[in-house]
């Protein structure tokens, strides 16, 4: 094995360090913790331990955590009538709903009622399409710890080809729209993309956004290459990414495990999010170095 593990456990620690200082400052300009209403419908076992865990998160970062943990047999109704008193919440100043929510319910329709100012995972189409244009947004989690990940071991990122395996709204365009902001040349593969080993192998940066459990192999990357797992996929009770990442880890110059590189990052950007729309609020600057 050559390639470095880029740790991502060990970043995201660091950061939430540094968020639970801003948070405390901020808690002495503003009176007020910064909040975060996680909404969690039905009984999804993956969902309820990331719910947990980002409640947990965010209390350990100062924080306020509200979770309103509804049964799957709640009208879509309810939901969008509790999202719009979380709008109007004061002490709510970033509001998550967990997705997917249970079969039938229209994702789309309830994301669509969230506050673009308190839509801490940047899925409303504002957000989107301010990340779209260049304007400042909240830019979702998973993307932008990436991008962080990409930009501290690479530096600079002007030039560089990247190529992004999978375009959902969640993950794959909003990770290209951000290498876009940091003048790569960007690549966005799927599944209808032809000869996709030779299109990765393009990659200074490749990042794996797929959700097929060691899809791309080691000899599909250009040499070097500095590597970004998203993928999360249960194989025999084991975590792996959409990597081959022992495979990978001989070609790569750098490449995030799984679990433990992008997973943390998540959370960490959560926590950011949360204290960037708690300034907007309030109106004070935006914090810097987060
Ligand atoms: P989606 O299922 O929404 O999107 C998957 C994308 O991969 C689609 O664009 C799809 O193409 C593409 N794809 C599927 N099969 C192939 C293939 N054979 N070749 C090339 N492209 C393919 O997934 P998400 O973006 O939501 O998530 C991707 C992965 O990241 C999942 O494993 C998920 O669990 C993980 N994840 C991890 C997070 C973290 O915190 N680490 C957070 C969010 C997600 P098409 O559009 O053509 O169908």
């Amino acid at each position: 094995m050559s390639a470095e593990i880029i740790d991502g456990k060990a970043f995201a620690e660091q950061l939430r360090g540094r968020i639970a200082e801003r948070v405390a400052q901020f808690v002495a300009q503003a009176k007020r913790k910064p909040g975060l209403a996680v909404v969690l419908v039905g009984e999804d076992p993956a969902s309820q331990v990331y719910v947990r865990s980002k409640g947990k998160a965010t209390v350990a970062a100062g924080m306020e955590s509200f979770e309103h943990r509804l049964p799957a047999t709640t009208g879509e109704d309810d939901i969008i009538a509790l999202v719009s008193r979380l709008n109007a919440d004061p002490k709510v100043d970033a509001i998550l709903v967990q997705l997917p929510l249970p079969s039938g319910m229209d994702d789309k329709k309830v994301i669509a009622t969230i506050d673009p100012a308190k839509d801490v995972d940047g899925f409303t189409i504002a957000n989107a399409g301010r990340l779209a244009v260049g304007e400042d947004a909240l830019v979702p989690c998973t993307p932008l710890g990436s991008l962080m990940l990409l930009k501290d071991r690479l530096g600079d990122l002007s030039g560089l080809e990247a190529v992004v395996v999978g375009r959902s709204n969640i993950v794959g365009k909003p990770m290209a729209q951000l290498l876009l902001q940091e003048n790569c040349t960007v690549t966005i593969a799927h599944s209808r993309t032809r000869n996709l080993a030779e299109v990765v192998r393009r990659g200074d940066i490749v990042v794996a956004a797929v959700g097929r459990a060691e899809m791309i192999r080691g000899d599909w990357l250009k040499p070097g290459a500095t590597v970004i797992d998203v993928g999360i996929n249960r194989v025999d009770g084991k975590l792996v990414g959409d990597v081959a990442f022992a495979d990978a880890a001989h070609v790569a110059g750098a490449i995030t495990p799984v679990p433990g590189g992008v997973g943390p990052m998540t959370i960490a950007l959560l926590l950011r999010n949360t204290l960037v729309a708690a300034h907007a609020r309030e109106g004070l600057p935006a914090p810097v170095g987060l």
